[in-house]
């Protein structure tokens, strides 16, 4: 239960006006945190910053959030980080800094999100979970990225933890995201839509697949609906995204339109594929019984298919 939040960041996807427009809100958006990309190039600023005791440490536990009772991050003392920590300048807010902490030779966290943790993100106010995203996204690179990917030497932090640069070949490395394409394909007013065998039963959502080398977002969109179901679309429309830090992709949300709806299923990457109604898909979204089930909140095919069914998109 969400606890003194005005806008939770599950709530506040769905569509909103900002400057006279239709904006689709999406997950893990809207950070209120200065990022002061100015500073990291300032070590001696970032350093008096991490010795300032008004600064503040990103708490978490097993790499989840520790959500306040107030659906807030609950941050610590920088003095607190683990002996041998590096940190990564989150940004500037309520006017103080906000680091995470890097621990060195720490695992990686999980390539997924738990049930644990989106109970957590269901917690937290609105731009709180975009704060955590940054966070979980940078810990993760770091903890990938020991070694130079040019000579295999050790790297270490620099940029107040946006890069990583090597000693030895004198290369600098930075966070990747990865965009991914997630998309339905629309026909005489439905929608398509599919599951994966390793989801929740009943689980259906948007297609969805990594970006390619040498491809556009379009181009991306008619292969992957073309190989998983066999549909030729075309008209690929932009829609919305959000970071997806699992550990560093970007959604790219999308509708095309489907030039006939016969599914020819690739069974390596899909069990089911089918068309939805927008009456089939609005009882899913509410979680109606009988309804197939939808993505969750925090997953941007649930923004899709709502924006869809309400005709904003
Ligand atoms: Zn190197």
């Amino acid at each position: 239960m969400r606890r003194g939040c005005t806008a939770g960041a599950g709530e506040a996807q769905g569509e909103s006006k900002r400057e006279g427009r239709e904006v689709i809100e999406t997950g893990f958006t809207g950070g209120t945190l200065d990022r002061a990309d100015a500073l990291r190039h300032d070590a001696p600023a970032v350093a008096a910053l991490l010795a300032d005791p008004t600064s503040r440490l990103l708490l978490l536990r097993d790499f989840e959030p520790v959500v306040t009772d107030d659906g807030r991050l609950a941050w610590g003392s920088v003095a607190d980080a683990p002996a041998g920590a590096t940190f990564v300048l989150l940004g500037l807010g309520e006017g103080r800094a906000h680091f995470a902490a890097i621990v060195p030779g720490e695992a990686p966290p999980p390539p997924y999100r738990s049930p644990s943790l989106f109970a957590l993100l269901d917690r937290l106010c609105g731009g709180e979970a975009a704060t955590f995203a940054v966070a979980r996204a940078l810990i993760d690179w770091h903890a990938r990225h020991p070694f130079c990917a040019r000579c295999g030497h050790g790297t270490t932090p620099f940029r107040a933890g946006w890069g990583r640069a090597c000693p030895n070949c004198k290369a600098e490395h930075f966070p990747r995201v990865d965009p991914v394409v997630i998309m339905i394909a629309e026909h005489d007013g439905r929608a398509l839509v599919g599951r994966q065998p390793s989801w929740p039963a009943g689980r259906y959502s948007a297609l969805a697949g990594f970006l390619e080398p040498g491809e556009s977002i379009e181009e991306a969109v008619a292969r992957e609906i073309g190989e998983e179901a066999g549909v030729p679309v075309t008209d690929v429309r932009y829609v919305a995204s959000q970071p997806w830090p699992f550990p560093s992709q970007l959604m790219i949300a999308c509708i095309a339109r489907a030039e006939h709806d016969t599914i020819t299923l690739d069974t390596n990457e899909l069990e089911h594929a089918m068309w939805v109604t927008r009456d089939e898909a609005r009882a899913a979204l509410a979680g109606e019984p009988g309804a197939f089930g939808a993505p969750p909140p925090y997953a941007i095919a649930h923004a899709l298919l709502k924006a869809w069914v309400e005709g904003g998109a």
